[in-house]
C-alpha cells in the first residue's frame, strides 16, 4: 500500500461544472461571462507573445509587480495590501493552507461554494457550516467564533443575495480567526466590503476574473488583506503561479474599468428583464447581485426542468439539495440566449 494520507483516501475530490467542448450549447451552467473581455486583454497579450512568441522563452515576474501595482491603485490600498492569483480558488486554497492546521476548523456557509469542504479536506482541516435565517442571515452564528476561518460568500452564490457592510462588519468583530470575504460576482451588485480591509484587520477579499471580466479561461483572481497577510500567502504560493499572458491580460483588464462597467450593466439588464419574466412564468426568483439567478419552479421540481432544458441543448445548474428546494442557477447569457430558454421553459410548463 502507498502511504497516501487518510483525508486523501477518504475524501470524494470535487466535480467542477459540465463544460461541454463541443459547439451547439447554451451554456448556462458556470457563470460564465457572455461577452468578450475587453479588447485591451487581447491586445496586450498578442503584444506580450510576440511575432514569434520570443516572450515564452524566458520566465514570468514572480512578483505580479505591474498588476499587483494596477490593482492597488483602484482598490485605493498600497501594493503590498494585494496578491494576484491563478484564479480565485488558489487563494482560497491558500488562506486555507496559511491559517487552518490539522484538526483545525474553518467555517463557511451552506449554501455557498462547495470548494470550499474540498479544499478543507486535502488540508485535513474540520469544516463546520452554518445555514441561513429566512431574512439571509447567518443561523446561530456564536457571539465569539473560534474557527481559524470563515468564508462569507457576498454576494451569495448559488442564492445570489449579498451581505451588507453592517452585517459583515458585526461578523468580522465575532470572528476570532479571518473573514475571507469571496466577492467572485461582487462587480454585479452596489456594495462591496473592499473598503473594510483598512478597518478590520481581520478582513480579507477575494475576486475573480473569471466573471465581470470574462476571463474564466485566464484563470486569474486577486485578494486585498493587510501586508502580513499578503506576505503569508506570498510564501505558500507556487513561485511562478501566473504565466506572462495572463500577467498582462490581468494588467489590461483592470485598467479598462470603462469596459468592465459596460459589460456589466449589459449583464445586469438582461438579469433583471429575465428575473421577471421568470416570475411571470410562475418561479420563485431571489432578487440577485450576482451574473446569475436563482429560480425555483412552482413544482418545486428542478430536475424536471433541468432534463427538459439538457434536451434542447440547454445548460443550467440544478440543486438536489432539498434546503435549496430543488431549484435551478441559471447564469446570464447574451439576450438572445436568455430569450430561447424563456421559450424553452414556456413550453415545458
Ligand atoms: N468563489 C465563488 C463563489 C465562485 O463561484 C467561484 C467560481 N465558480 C470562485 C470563487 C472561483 O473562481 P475562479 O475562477 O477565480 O477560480
Amino acid at each position: 500500500m502507498l502511504p497516501l494520507r487518510k483525508n486523501i483516501a477518504e475524501m470524494a475530490g470535487y466535480v467542477p461544472g459540465f463544460q461541454p467542448q463541443e459547439d451547439g450549447w447554451i451554456k448556462l451552467n458556470t457563470n460564465e461571462n457572455p461577452y468578450p473581455p475587453s479588447a485591451k486583454v487581447r491586445e496586450a497579450i498578442i503584444a506580450e507573445l510576440g511575432a514569434e512568441g520570443e516572450s515564452l522563452r524566458k520566465y514570468p515576474d514572480a512578483a505580479s509587480k505591474e498588476a499587483r501595482a494596477v490593482a492597488a491603485r483602484l482598490y485605493k490600498v498600497d501594493p503590498e495590501w494585494v496578491i494576484m492569483a491563478n484564479g480565485s480558488d488558489e487563494l482560497l486554497n491558500n488562506l486555507i493552507r496559511a491559517f487552518a492546521g490539522e484538526g483545525e476548523e474553518v467555517g463557511y456557509i451552506h449554501p455557498s461554494y462547495s470548494y470550499y469542504a474540498t479544499l478543507t479536506e486535502i488540508q485535513g482541516a474540520k469544516i463546520r457550516t452554518f445555514g441561513l435565517t429566512d431574512d439571509f442571515k447567518i443561523a446561530d452564528f456564536p457571539e465569539r467564533y473560534e474557527g481559524k476561518l470563515f468564508f462569507l460568500t457576498s454576494p451569495n452564490a448559488p442564492l445570489g443575495f449579498i451581505f451588507d457592510n453592517a452585517y459583515i462588519e458585526e461578523l468580522a468583530q465575532r470572528c476570532a480567526g479571518v473573514l475571507v470575504v469571496d466577492e467572485a460576482y461582487v462587480d454585479f451588485a452596489d456594495s462591496s466590503a473592499m473598503q473594510l480591509v483598512k478597518k478590520h484587520e481581520n478582513i480579507v477579499v477575494t475576486r475573480t476574473f473569471s466573471k465581470s471580466y470574462s476571463l474564466a479561461g485566464m484563470r486569474l483572481g486577486l485578494a486585498v488583506a493587510r501586508p502580513e497577510v499578503i506576505a503569508a500567502l506570498d510564501k505558500i504560493r507556487d513561485h511562478y503561479h501566473l504565466d506572462r499572458l495572463a500577467l498582462v491580460a490581468a494588467t489590461a483588464a483592470l485598467e479598462d474599468q470603462e469596459q468592465l462597467r459596460l459589460n456589466v450593466d449589459r449583464v445586469c439588464n438582461v438579469r433583471d428583464c429575465f428575473s421577471n419574466e421568470l416570475r411571470k412564468l410562475g418561479y420563485e426568483v431571489i432578487p440577485s447581485h450576482g451574473n446569475f439567478v436563482f429560480a425555483v419552479p412552482s413544482d418545486r421540481d428542478g430536475k424536471r426542468v433541468y432534463d427538459a432544458l439538457f434536451e434542447r441543448k440547454i445548460l443550467v445548474r440544478y440543486f438536489s439539495d432539498p434546503l435549496l428546494k430543488h431549484g435551478l442557477r441559471i447564469t446570464i447569457g447574451t439576450r438572445e440566449e436568455m430569450m430561447k430558454i424563456k421559450e424553452a421553459l414556456t413550453e415545458i410548463g
